[in-house]
C-alpha cells in the first residue's frame, strides 16, 4: 500500500521564524500517523535538523545528491554523507536542478543509484513544462522521464514519485484538481509498464507545485494521490501544518483514516 507523505522543500531558504523554532512547532504538533512528514532542509542544517528531531516520528531529506560516492569533486555531498547527518531520503531530479543545472535524465538515474546504494528513499521528481503540456505531450514526457529511471531504483520497497509541473513550481498557480488527476493515470501506467511490479504497487505518487492551506482541500480531494511536496508554503510552520490537518481532516471526512 502506498503510503502517505507530506514534504517541506525548504530550497536555499532558511524558515523566517528560524529553523530551530519550525522544527520545534512541528514536533510538538499533534501527530498525524497516517502520514509521513519529512523536512528537507539546504545542506548545513540538515545535522542540527536531525539532532532537534531525535525521537520524533518526523524524518529528514537531502535536496539532492551527488552521482559519485566520493572523489575530487568540489561543492558535491554523497547520498552516503546526507544518510550520516541524519536524512533518509532525498529529492531526485527535481525541476530546478533538471533546468538550472542541467540535470538530465542520465543524470538522474545515476543519482538514484547512488541513493539506492546508501539505502536512502528515492523521492524522483517528474513533471512538464508550460510548453510541453501546451503542445499536448505530457503523457509521453512523464513516459520517457519515468521509464529512463527504471533500471536505477535498487530494490527498495519504498520510492516515493513527485509530480510537479513545471509551470506551477512557485508560481502559485496550481494544477487543477482534474488536471492532476488526469495525469497520475498516466504516470502509474508508465511506472506499471516499465518499473518492477513490486516497486508499482507501493509507490507513493505524490504532487507539488504552489499547494498551500488554501488550496490543499480541493487537491487533496482527487483521491489520485498520496501526498505533497511543498515549497514556499513549507517555509512558514503554521502554514506547513495546516496543509497537514487538512490532509488528515478530509482522510477523517473520507473515513479512511485517523
Ligand atoms: C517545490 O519546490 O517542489 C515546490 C513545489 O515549490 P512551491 O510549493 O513553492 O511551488
Amino acid at each position: 500500500m502506498p503510503k502517505h507523505y507530506l514534504i517541506a522543500n525548504w530550497k536555499m531558504n532558511r524558515p523566517p521564524e528560524g529553523a530551530d523554532q519550525f522544527v520545534e512547532k512541528v514536533r510538538a504538533a499533534a501527530p498525524d500517523p497516517a502520514t509521513t512528514v519529512v523536512i528537507a532542509p539546504p545542506f548545513p542544517f540538515i545535522a542540527q535538523v536531525a539532532a532537534s528531531l531525535r525521537g520524533s516520528p518526523v524524518r529528514i531529506g537531502g535536496q539532492s545528491c551527488s552521482t559519485e560516492s566520493r572523489g575530487a569533486l568540489t561543492g558535491e555531498v554523497s547520498a552516503a554523507m546526507l544518510r550520516d547527518c541524519g536524512a533518509t531520503c532525498v529529492l531526485v531530479g527535481h525541476s530546478e536542478r533538471r533546468t538550472l543545472f542541467g540535470e538530465t535524465n542520465e543524470i538522474v538515474a545515476r543519482k538514484l543509484t547512488a541513493v539506492a546504494e546508501a539505502s536512502l528513499v528515492p523521492v524522483l521528481c517528474v513533471g512538464e513544462s508550460a510548453d510541453i503540456r501546451d503542445r499536448g505531450e505530457v503523457v509521453q514526457f512523464l513516459h520517457e522521464q519515468i521509464a529512463s529511471a527504471a533500471g536505477s531504483l535498487g530494490d527498495s520497497d519504498e520510492i516515493v514519485l513527485a509530480y510537479e509541473p513545471i509551470w506551477a513550481i512557485g508560481t502559485g498557480r496550481n494544477a487543477t484538481p482534474s488536471m492532476i488527476a488526469a495525469t497520475v493515470g498516466p504516470i502509474r501506467e508508465a511506472v506499471r509498464a516499465s518499473w518492477p511490479e513490486r516497486m508499482a504497487s507501493n509507490l507513493s505518487i505524490l504532487y507539488g507545485g504552489s499547494v498551500t492551506p488554501e488550496n490543499i482541500d480541493s487537491l487533496w480531494s482527487t483521491g489520485a494521490i498520496d501526498g505533497f511536496l511543498v515549497g514556499g508554503a513549507s517555509l512558514d510552520s503554521g502554514r506547513f501544518l495546516s496543509i497537514l490537518d487538512g490532509m488528515r481532516d478530509r482522510r477523517v471526512q473520507a473515513g479512511t483514516g485517523s
